[in-house]
């Protein structure tokens, strides 16, 4: 896995011997290039986040990006919730006419506002040039975010060669509900889909406080976004057998 400090990305994946490369922007806990590094030897798995200093929201950093796609195989965007969380307090936005966001006297907020914002027109961006080369390209979010209701991510959404899929953590070993949905123009992911057998009331854990694992505490909610193992794990082989993939090895 490549963590990008700088700019200079085409560059990398020429000097890169790898048959198939793999970007995951707003990598975060990196669990998705993980698998799929673990999975397959011949990934280059490139991850960006502004975690380590790579700001997408950067002009000349989101041009090189986009410069960089169609190089790639496969192409997954975990976009920041930020504002866009319906449990944002205070709600920076509501769905409707407000839906890129309030104006405040706190200029901290607007930036905050408008920075997820530019956030989401780049994902866009990136989303319809993978949908125009045919690469395989991903876009995850929580179900209730709010991001999905922008008038052009609906677009997205409802075209005939996307897929809006349901993911519920509780179905990969998580014992909260986890509800995401994930964009999509690569039909091997339908597989991911599954369903919450719970029931109200029926998860062991609510998404509040803290919570330990081996002795490390952490905000429940935090931990919540990392993609749970197993998940990953078969979302990494579905693209091994993916036929978008299939047709960008190689591509340099
Ligand atoms: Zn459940």
């Amino acid at each position: 896995m490549i963590r990008i400090r700088q700019q200079y990305l085409t560059s990398l994946a020429i000097l890169s011997t790898a048959s198939c490369i793999a970007l995951e922007l707003w990598a975060g806990s990196c669990s998705w290039s993980g698998a799929i590094a673990a999975t397959a030897r011949d990934w280059a798995c490139y991850v960006i986040d502004i975690l380590w200093g790579c700001d997408i929201c950067q002009p000349e950093f989101k041009d090189e990006c986009l410069r960089f796609i169609p190089r790639c195989a496969a192409v997954h965007l975990g976009v920041e919730c930020t504002s866009w969380s319906i449990a944002a307090h205070p709600a920076y936005r509501a769905r409707g006419a407000d839906i890129w966001g309030f104006n405040f006297d706190d200029p901290a907020k607007n930036l905050f506002v408008r920075c997820a914002n530019t956030m989401v027109l780049i994902a866009i961006d990136i989303f319809l040039l993978c949908l125009c080369l045919g690469i395989s390209v991903s876009w995850e979010n929580p179900a209730t975010s709010m991001m999905w209701d922008v008038p052009a991510v609906r677009a997205l959404i409802n075209r005939d060669d996307t897929y809006f899929i349901d993911v519920y953590y509780c179905g990969y070993g998580r014992n909260f509900e986890g509800h995401r949905r994930i964009l999509t123009n690569d039909p091997s992911l339908l597989k991911l889909q599954n369903k919450c057998r719970h029931g109200h009331g029926g998860h062991a854990q609510r998404l509040s406080g803290t919570t330990t694992i081996n002795g490390v505490t952490q905000s429940t909610t935090k931990l919540a976004n990392k993609y749970p193992a197993r998940l990953v794990s078969k979302w990494a082989k579905l693209l091994n057998n993916s036929d978008l993939v299939k047709q960008h090895r190689g591509v340099r």
